[in-house]
């Protein structure tokens, strides 16, 4: 791994505990913004690394805020990108404000230390977050959006 100095190690201790890098400040983030490996990303050690950077990516707090807003600005409510589950109608109070943040650019075009942008995050619902991360290569919203409209 190249530039500013955050090795495999400390990568694997921000995973373990929930820190997300930001900058040069390890923030502790909210339950709400983790997503867990499974046991299926063990079996891809070539891409491991960059699958954490991109994981570590979806965790930053504050870009993922900055998305949640915009989005809010333009739809006026929180919905999943993809299949449009609202977390709000379904779960009420409990689910105001809850969307995941998901990072769009493929693993292989993320250089070590560029900033994510508020462009490349799309907002899916837990289920669909999943999904996109289930199969190598990962998918796109899109393409997950289409198996969802043909199986419908
Ligand atoms: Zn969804
Ligand atoms: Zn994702």
């Amino acid at each position: 791994m190249s530039g500013q100095g955050i090795s495999d190690t400390d990568v694997n201790a921000i995973l373990d505990y929930g820190f997300s890098y930001v900058g040069n400040v390890i923030r502790k983030l909210n339950e709400i913004d983790r997503i867990g490996f499974t046991e299926d990303d063990e079996g891809f050690p070539e891409g491991k690394v960059k699958l954490k950077q991109h994981l570590i990516r979806e965790r930053n707090p504050l870009v993922i805020k900055f998305a949640k807003e915009r989005f809010l600005q333009k739809q006026n409510k929180l919905f999943c990108e993809v299949c449009e589950f609202d977390f709000q109608q379904h779960y009420g109070e409990l689910g105001v404000g809850y969307i995941e943040g998901h990072h769009t650019k493929p693993v292989s075009e993320m250089e070590d230390n560029q900033e994510t942008k508020v462009e490349d995050i799309a907002l899916v619902c837990a289920n669909c977050q999943r999904m996109l991360h289930c199969k190598r290569p990962w998918l796109s919203t899109n393409e997950l959006k289409q198996l969802l409209h043909m199986q419908r």
